[in-house]
């Protein structure tokens, strides 16, 4: 199919019309995959590029390769103070372990762009000398003019360079640019299947899409940095967002340029909220550790994440399959054969269901690391001091009812401070009964019960509910056995004292 470029919405909708909704067809690579997640430190890692992320990793992993991290920090006006570190934490506390990188180091390093100037420029100069780029001293006023003069134009042109300075070689010229094929290749997307991206010309008054490859500063665009450290990395396998999709026929001519393979492409869809628009802060464009805060463990994060544009095949056709899988799981299960096409609606609703299956999961086979990890969060959320085997004790008995960890300071507060317990609340009976519940306080729990009910002549439930009242303000969630032994016997007969007196 050829799709010119009018603009990138546009092009989107005639992808999504012209595209047929299934997969080319079997394109899970059988040999070891390298992948890289390439990530420019302008910002906290969020859920759109963290799913980038992912895919790469589960494609390297799932195939025995290799997934590398390379930082794209050429433009440095747009770098973010902290968002270098933010990339590195939030991948390591979602279990996405970086073979080389940044950090790891390894064999085709520096894997930080703008520790690799020397290189592009020398393969810059490599490409002017095989004919393929050129130096450019057109003013910025010049380029700004063939701006200005080709979004006059009718019919549109989508490019604006005139070539001036190809025509008129400069040796002073300080930024270089790439002198792009009349059509650009046509190729196989892994997802899109055969694309044959075109630029718009108008031919009265032809431009060119001779993009810059090396600024004026030195550094290199990039399109330019991204095509040479995928070859030089060795990266086999490109999998990234769909908004990338028009740079990479323009990645391609470079690679051929060179005389260089590209590697395999897959341009996976936009992620949207559940109204189908872009993504706001609040329907999910949020930084990872912002899902930690809100009790999401990394687990049931990957899971929900894996799951945005991809689903694991189903081995009996009409049989649902379990959607609930840990890394290692989805490790074993991810294929390009299943990635879905479309946009991707992200429904926090399945987040919380992954929580709660993940959360059960953790807290009966690893409850310590979870109240390790997550003490400083409750610590700072209360502000309340209490330790770590008290959260241990909490995490036990509430944890099957739990579908996010911070539940239990909005949902239960009460276990931390009897601040906000109304210690007046319920009828005079039900002091009655929390004054005898304390009187037969050494006697078994049930026992008690059973005789608070025949003396006062009322129904248990009224029983539990004094008591709930003076423990935990009404709250539910746990029976009362378990609310006085997570309390402990000071706190809960202090709490029933003072429902008494109150
Ligand atoms: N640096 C680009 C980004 O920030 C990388 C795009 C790509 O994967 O080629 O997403």
């Amino acid at each position: 199919m050829l799709l010119r470029w009018y603009s990138k919405s546009a092009l989107r909708t005639k992808l999504r019309r012209s595209v047929p909704s299934s997969n080319p067809g079997t394109v899970h690579p059988a040999v070891a995959a390298r992948t890289r997640f390439a990530p420019s430190p302008t910002g906290f890692l969020h859920l759109g590029s963290l799913r980038t992320a992912l895919y790469n990793y589960l494609l390297a992993k799932n195939t025995g390769g290799q997934f590398l991290l390379r930082l794209e920090d050429t433009d440095q006006k747009r770098l973010v103070e902290g968002a270098e570190e933010n990339i590195y934490r939030s991948l390591k506390w979602c279990g996405i372990e970086v073979d080389e990188g940044p950090q790891q180091g390894g064999p085709y390093g520096p894997y930080r762009q703008s520790d690799r100037t020397s290189i592009y420029q020398r393969y810059a100069e490599e490409l002017i000398q095989l004919g393929h780029a050129y130096r450019c001293s057109c003013s910025q006023e010049r380029l700004l003019f063939l701006r200005d003069s080709a979004a006059a134009l009718k019919p549109p042109t989508t490019v604006t360079y005139d070539r001036k300075c190809l025509h008129n070689p400069s040796e002073t010229g300080d930024i270089i640019r790439f002198k792009s094929p009349s059509v650009y290749e046509p190729f196989d997307d892994l997802l899109h299947g055969h694309l044959n991206l075109q630029q718009q010309y108008n031919s009265d008054d032809r431009r060119y899409d001779d993009f810059v490859i090396l600024k004026s500063d030195g550094l290199p665009t990039y399109h330019f940095a991204n095509v040479v450290d995928d070859h030089l990395m060795r990266i086999t396998h490109v999998i990234r967002g769909e908004e990338w999709l028009p740079s990479t026929p323009k990645h391609i001519a470079l690679y051929r340029a060179f005389g260089w393979e590209p590697p395999q492409f897959t341009h996976i869809p936009l992620l949207t909220s559940m109204a189908d628009k872009k993504l706001s802060k609040r329907s999910g464009d949020i930084g990872i550790f912002s899902y930690k805060e809100r009790g999401i463990l990394p687990e049931a994060l990957i899971n929900f994440v894996a799951l945005l544009g991809w689903s694991p095949p189903r081995d009996t056709p009409g049989v649902s399959v379990d959607e609930t899988m840990n890394l290692s799981q989805l490790v074993e299960k991810f294929s390009l054969n299943h990635l879905t096409k479309g946009n991707v609606k992200v429904n926090e609703s399945k987040l919380i269901f992954f929580n709660k299956q993940h959360l059960q999961q953790r807290i009966s086979t690893d409850c310590d690391s979870v109240a390790a990890e997550y003490f400083p969060v409750f610590d700072a959320a209360t502000g309340h001091k209490f330790d770590i085997t008290y959260l241990k004790k909490i995490l036990v008995a509430l944890g099957p009812s739990l579908q996010s960890l911070n539940e239990i300071t909005t949902n239960h507060a009460y276990l931390f401070t009897d601040d906000d317990i109304d210690f007046t609340k319920g009828t005079p009976t039900f002091k009655k009964i929390v004054q005898r519940f304390l009187e037969l306080w050494a006697s078994p729990f049930a026992e008690s019960t059973t005789k608070i009910c025949e003396e006062f002549n009322v129904k248990k439930k009224d029983v539990f509910q004094s008591l709930r009242n003076a423990l935990a303000g009404g709250a539910p969630g746990l029976t009362i056995p378990v609310l006085v032994e997570v309390l402990g016997d000071d706190t809960a007969v202090k709490r029933l004292k003072k429902y008494v007196n109150a």
